[in-house]
């Protein structure tokens, strides 16, 4: 190893960014006349989707090895369109290295609903954009029933069954997280289609009413349907109360009226765990950076991270140990995952905010800073390492930044 770096590793990357990625391809080692052919070559591929992943066709310097990628773009699942709306799934089918969480997108038109159904992982869901109306029972037959809209956030834990109907002027979209990796959105337990199995002399026995009560019930399963409105909440409310009451701990969890965690000059965060959401036990971050923000360089010891970003532009890199390092560039409606403790970063690469989930199959939010390690340990032993001075060292702040700059 030199004594000191000869130039910044990164200066590719700037030189790069700082032309327009038309241009990109020319690096310093190429002769006009190469990167000319290189043009042209790169011309005959899937440009659209080529300059829409720069960090992968330029690499910083930084990186190297084979890391597969962490990233999977909802644009690429094939969606499944009914008249109450659509949606579409990213699992570990998808994304082999996603094997402890799988998630889905859905938009809910006004009147849409998802059918009552469950399934056995627990359901993490953030709305983005509209307003639905949520229901749930649970074991003991206490009910939920509430209304959310864009920001907010829910949880079904696994096995108790739920739906959702799209309230907005356009109805609702929002984004589901399973605890499971084989989650399948098109394998759920369906309230019609068990229905439809199960001959009409049981049913009538089961409800003590002659069959003909069930001679309705559709012979396919609804999924994904329109209909009437639903009644005023507190109608609704007092009406599946009835005898039991309601859940000790709400399913929903208004998180668009939460202050922030933390608020830095790069951006904000929101952590929603069992600390304040108790009926969860998946635990999220709701990321806000703003352009040039960085969420700092930190990783997770306790799970795996699913990722889903909301709106604007970023690239994270993920190190993988033994030399291992990969950057892949996100945009609205990527999914990116982590696996546990491995180290990394998300910069917003774009002009406008950055708005990112995190989110982790456990109850407890937990994080390890590079600077938050760095800052409680001793200057002297971590000078020997790094060798920056231990001014440098002392200077670093004793409480988390989370988001730079602060
Ligand atoms: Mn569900
Ligand atoms: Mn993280």
């Amino acid at each position: 190893m030199p004594d000191k770096p000869t130039r910044d590793p990164l200066s590719r990357r700037a030189f790069l960014t700082s032309a327009a990625l038309a241009a990109a391809a020319v690096t310093p080692a190429m002769t006009a006349q190469q990167a000319a052919v290189n043009e042209k070559a790169l011309a005959a591929r899937n440009a659209a989707a080529e300059s829409a992943q720069p960090d992968s066709m330029f690499p910083p310097e930084t990186d190297a090895g084979g890391q597969p990628p962490f990233k999977y773009p909802f644009a690429l699942s094939r969606r499944r369109i009914e008249t109450g709306g659509w949606t579409r799934q990213v699992t570990v089918r998808e994304l082999p290295i996603a094997k402890k969480m799988a998630g889905v997108e859905m938009r809910l038109v006004r009147g849409g609903v998802r059918e009552l159904h469950w399934h056995v992982g627990a359901e993490w869901a953030f709305m983005t954009a509209g307003s639905a109306r949520i229901t749930a029972v649970d074991h003991q037959g206490r009910a939920f029933v509430e209304d959310v809209s864009k920001g907010d956030v829910w949880l079904f834990p696994g096995g108790i069954p739920h739906s959702i109907q799209g309230l907005g002027d356009d109805g609702c979209q929002f984004v589901l997280v399973f605890n499971d990796g084989n989650f399948n959105e098109f394998q759920t337990f369906l309230l019609t289609d068990w229905m439809h199995h199960t001959p009409r002399s049981v049913l009538a026995k089961n409800f003590n009413v002659t069959e003909s009560t069930f001679d309705k019930v559709p012979d396919r399963e609804l999924f994904i349907f329109a209909r009437d409105l639903p009644r005023p909440l507190d109608e609704e409310k007092k009406e599946v109360y009835a005898g039991t009451g309601a859940v000790p701990d709400s399913f929903a969890f208004f998180a668009s009226r939460m202050e922030p965690a933390k608020s830095t000059a790069g951006g904000s965060v929101k952590v929603i765990d069992r600390k304040n959401f108790p009926a969860t036990n998946i635990a999220a971050a709701i990321v806000t950076l703003k352009p040039g923000g960085l969420r700092e360089l930190h990783w997770h010891p306790n799970e795996d991270e699913w990722q889903y970003y909301v709106s604007g532009h970023g690239r994270m890199t993920v190190f993988a140990a033994a030399g291992h390092a990969r950057t892949m560039d996100f945009e609205a409606g990527d999914v990116g995952y982590i696996e546990q403790s491995m180290p990394h970063y998300i910069e917003n690469t774009g002009n406008e905010d950055l708005v990112f989930l995190e989110v982790f199959p456990t109850p407890e939010y937990q994080d390890i800073s590079l600077a938050e390690w760095l800052a409680h340990t001793p200057s002297r032993l971590v000078d020997q390492h790094i060798a920056t001075g231990e001014d440098f060292l002392r200077a670093i702040s004793k409480t988390e930044s989370v988001i730079d700059p602060v």
